[in-house]
C-alpha cells in the first residue's frame, strides 16, 4: 500500500474530530469527517514533537 502525505491530518469544524488522509483514502478520497459527516474540515499540523530551536 502506497502512503500518500504522511501525516497530513484534519480536524472537523463542528465535532472536532481529527481525520488523517489516510483516513479519508480509504473512503474514497471524499473530504468529510468520518465520525458526524461534516464536510467542513480544516487542514492541521500532525500532532509531532519536533524540537525546533528557537533562534
Ligand atoms: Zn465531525
Amino acid at each position: 500500500m502506497e502512503k500518500t502525505a504522511v501525516g497530513l491530518v484534519y480536524e472537523c469544524l463542528r465535532c472536532g474530530a481529527k481525520v488523517s488522509t489516510e483516513e479519508l483514502e480509504l473512503r474514497g478520497g471524499e473530504i468529510k469527517c468520518t465520525v458526524c459527516g461534516y464536510r467542513v474540515l480544516k487542514k492541521i499540523r500532525p500532532p509531532v514533537v519536533k524540537r525546533v530551536q528557537a533562534r
